[in-house]
């Protein structure tokens, strides 16, 4: 659980939560002590296009003459690898306001994510040419910071909704935040007006997950891992011991009675498998 004093400090932990999240992640060389000096404190996340499919990490991590880097703490690129550029403050935000932010500091407030995205134009259709990796990805990352900072989906902004009216910003281009935010809220499990099931995983991949009270092995134990590192509300005195008992169960239970969609029965089959996105282990 995070701690109060936490939100005080430099999020080095996003490599921790994001890979807790199954995303693919890399840490930028330096991101750690990167920065235009440190948080105070955090209050969301802000998301953002790049303007060209083929922006790099180190473009981020280094600026351009006129804005120097860092640019924003992480970079996703098309094929849905999140790079960790820096954990101090990064010029991402610029001039704009909302309303859980002082006027002009959401540089100083909120995680960047640059998409490595065109954006196509501001009136594009949701997701036109977002790439469901790099989609899922930025999904899946700004969930797992909520989830640690213990925000809701609410927290999860676009650059164009601080500064449309301040800049005339647009990013990032063709995605609908509502139904951003809401994809964030079902992936962080904890919103239960959240009612888009969660497209990211075919549950046909979970065809054959049965696991229930009294199964054991190896699958259990990533199971625990995953109840615990990646939703540690739930997760509760869960051990990783690759039995299923009791706590195991309740934790079943309690990430079901979060998560629109799932029977709430303890069991874990192919739905609630792949709304864990769990990670399957090969049967021996
Ligand atoms: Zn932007």
């Amino acid at each position: 659980m995070p701690e109060a004093a936490e939100r005080h400090h430099d999020p080095v932990w996003l490599p921790e939560v994001l890979r807790a999240e199954k995303l693919d992640v890399v840490e930028f060389g330096g991101w750690r002590r990167r920065g235009h000096g440190d948080f105070e404190d955090l209050r969301g996340v802000m998301v953002h296009h790049t303007g060209s499919d083929s922006a790099t990490a180190a473009s981020i991590a280094y600026g351009r003459p006129d804005l120097p880097g860092p640019l924003s703490q992480l970079h996703v690129a098309r094929d849905g690898t999140v790079t960790v550029v820096a954990a101090g403050v990064a010029w991402h935000a610029g001039v704009g306001r909302y309303s859980w932010l002082p006027a002009n500091t959401g540089n100083w407030h909120t995680i960047g994510i640059e998409c490595a995205n065109t954006g196509t134009s501001p009136l594009a259709p949701h997701r036109l040419d977002w790439p469901d990796a790099q989609y899922f990805a930025v999904v899946g990352a700004a969930a797992a910071i909520i989830r640690r900072l213990g925000l809701p989906a609410s927290r999860v902004i676009g650059h164009k909704e601080y500064a449309g009216r301040a800049q005339g910003k647009w990013d990032p281009g063709a995605i609908d935040m509502d139904r951003f935010r809401s994809d964030v809220a079902a992936f962080v499990g904890a919103d239960a007006r959240a009612s888009t099931p969660r497209p990211a995983v075919p549950v046909g991949g979970y065809a054959d997950v049965l696991l229930d009270r009294g199964s054991t092995g190896p699958q259990v134990a990533e199971l625990q891992r995953r109840l615990k590192y990646a939703y540690t509300a739930y997760a509760g005195d869960v051990e990783i011991d690759g039995v299923f008992g009791p706590e195991t169960e309740s934790a079943v239970r309690e990430f079901q009675r979060r998560t629109p969609g799932l029977v709430v029965d303890g069991v874990v089959g192919p739905a609630t498998a792949a709304a864990l996105r769990l990670r399957l282990i090969p049967a021996l």
